[in-house]
């Protein structure tokens, strides 16, 4: 059974029907706008607000040459040095601050801190001794969110990455529209390009 759920959109303010998988035509499919997946299905049609996918899958499915195999395998790592704690899993509280992030002049306006940019964090590095960092659970490491290209189009790491979680994948292309299509045993994929 294939886990569609990592290509649902995760956080949405307002559903608009990308948070969970839904069934349209005989397929299952999952999409947060950028990347679709697509596995066959029995269940029957979804009702209520969910995206058009089978058409945006006529849209956007133009196969050009088929490369059998795998996708090519991308030099960038999967996993980089945590910014905010730079690496260390550690934050220390800004001590001009403390840990505040602003500061109450004597005519009651706040100011942000000079030091920390307001965040009310230790620079980066400086805390060995500090609290687990939130921005990657302490483990000193986050998602790569960056980009990377393929045949000269660029595509989001994350997305290559959930593509790598598919099994046994058969062939790969790129449209003419730099739609990144992927098809494996029992599921199909397509991948917006990256604006960035
Ligand atoms: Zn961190
Ligand atoms: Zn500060």
């Amino acid at each position: 059974m294939i886990n569609l759920k990592p290509f649902c959109e995760a956080h949405v303010a307002r559903d608009y029907g990308f948070s969970e998988p839904f069934a349209a035509g005989g397929y299952l499919y999952a999409t947060d706008r950028s990347i679709c997946v697509r596995v066959p299905t029995d269940l029957p049609d979804a009702t209520g607000r969910v995206p058009n996918a089978r058409e945006m899958w006529a849209n956007y499915w133009q196969p050009t040459t088929w490369t059998d195999g795998p996708l090519p395998a991308v030099t960038t790592p999967a996993m980089v040095p945590c910014e905010t704690c730079a690496g260390t899993g550690k934050v220390a509280t800004c001590e001009a601050c403390d840990g505040q992030g602003w500061f109450i002049t004597p005519d009651a306006a706040a100011h942000a801190c000079r030091e920390c940019g307001g965040t009310g964090l230790g620079k980066p590095g400086s805390g060995e001794e500090g609290e687990a960092c939130d921005a990657c659970d302490g483990k000193g490491q986050v998602p790569n969110t960056g980009s990377v290209e393929i045949n000269g189009v660029r595509y989001s790491i994350p997305y290559l990455e959930a593509l790598r979680a598919l099994p046994n994948p058969r062939a790969w292309c790129i449209t003419d529209d730099r739609v990144l299509l992927v098809r494996g045993d029992g599921w199909e994929a397509l991948v917006m390009y990256n604006y960035a």
